[in-house]
């Protein structure tokens, strides 16, 4: 197993501190692994009944609470049935806990005893977390501004928190200074990470019998659900278990576009746009460090990248805990996607499966306010 830089075909060993390349890339992970149903662990509820398709160096006791295999649930959107995954059920309430189980089960297998990262809230609260189960030290940068709960979470956890006043990117630059000497456990540049995220891919997979549906509705910011789920349909389909890729369709808020901005303009990577404040605070990124690998994973299915309103993640949020489904507001930018896809983008009959990433109870305040209005 190794680390590689796929621009510069450059190689780096697993224990280093590098956390990209000489040549600033993002490093990807080369590593034998078969998905095949009969190598599935059954009698393991969790999503470490896939580990023959992770990336498990020597010594490595999984970092778990038995994580995943979250519900795969019919749910009617603007009358059609779509399935809808439950990954707001998570042990922080995140989806982000399928790529911390896996990223941090190998940093504790590489003896690290301290660790960075920088995150808007989940990421840190999801790292934070399986942090303290596995025994290591952690400091989590946050911008400022980011929710209470996120950041009591954090704080809970036993994490130390960095709060820095300025922009999503001023925090990533403050955590990866402090990297140059410490572990660099980055949901975005860390490959183990998405390997971890790629077992959404796998558990849809499974649920509906190893069957691929023909489009994954999911929100994107720095691309972790996209990227894993990427890469999950590609192992899939590599061992013979599907025979086609799901159009993959990433949905972003508008009022900060720039993937949707590059897929409009075929641009190669993101584009320079203008952002606003939006409710979806989880994938407010203006600048994706993994930005061409999304747009690439995302043409290469024949999927499209789409923006959402403000309204719209409204009242998609609204509509979802109508129905008993509380939700956070980045959370619900998958919905208000799905049902612009509906209008506009959908062939009869498609299957379509979505998910619902983060739990309400993480910006009750936010949600209180949509009450309000
Ligand atoms: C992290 C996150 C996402 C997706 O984010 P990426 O930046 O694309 O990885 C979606 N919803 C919630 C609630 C999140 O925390």
């Amino acid at each position: 197993m190794q680390l590689v830089c796929r621009k510069t075909e450059t190689n780096y060993p697993l224990k280093t501190l590098h956390w990209r390349s000489e040549a600033g890339h993002a490093l990807d992970l080369e590593f034998a692994n078969l998905i095949k149903p009969e190598l599935v662990d059954i009698h393991k509820p969790s999503l470490w009944r896939y580990q023959a398709a992770l990336p498990i160096v020597e010594g490595t006791v999984p970092i778990s609470f038995g994580e995943g295999m979250t519900p795969l649930v019919p749910l009617e959107i603007d009358d059609v049935q779509v399935q809808v995954k439950l990954d707001f059920l998570f042990p922080t309430g995140s989806y982000k806990d399928r790529g911390s189980t896996v990223m941090i089960s190998y940093a504790k297998a590489l003896g690290v005893d301290r660790v960075v990262q920088d995150s808007s809230g989940n990421a840190g609260a999801s790292v934070a977390c399986y942090c303290a189960k596995a025994g290591i030290g952690c400091e989590i940068f946050v911008p400022a501004g980011t929710s209470a709960a996120k950041l009591q979470q954090i704080a809970a956890y036993g994490a130390k928190l960095c709060v820095i006043e300025g922009s999503r990117e001023d925090t990533s630059q403050a955590a990866q200074e402090a990297a140059n000497s410490t572990f660099y456990a980055s949901h975005v540049w860390n490959p183990f990470f998405l390997h971890g995220t790629k077992t959404f891919a796998f558990e849809v997979c499974e649920q509906l019998g190893w069957q691929t549906p023909d489009a994954v509705i999911v929100p994107v910011g720095n691309g972790t659900l996209v990227l894993g789920a990427y890469l999950g349909f590609t192992d899939l389909q590599r061992a013979g278990v599907i025979d086609r890729m799901p159009k993959i369709v990433g949905v972003q808020a508008a009022n900060c576009a720039p993937l949707v901005e590059a897929y409009r303009q075929q641009a190669p990577g993101p584009a320079s746009v203008g952002t606003s404040p939006t409710l979806a605070e989880g994938i407010a990124i203006a600048q994706p460090a993994r930005g061409e690998q999304i747009l690439d994973a995302v043409r290469s299915t024949k999927g499209c990248l789409i923006a959402v309103s403000e309204d719209a993640i409204a009242a998609s949020c609204s509509d979802m805990a109508r129905r008993g489904l509380l939700i956070e507001p980045t959370s619900a930018v998958a919905v208000a996607g799905v049902k612009q896809y509906l209008q506009s983008l959908a062939s009869d009959e498609e299957l379509i499966v979505t998910l619902l990433t983060g739990h309400g109870l993480k910006a009750a305040d936010k949600i209180g306010k949509l009450l309000e209005q």
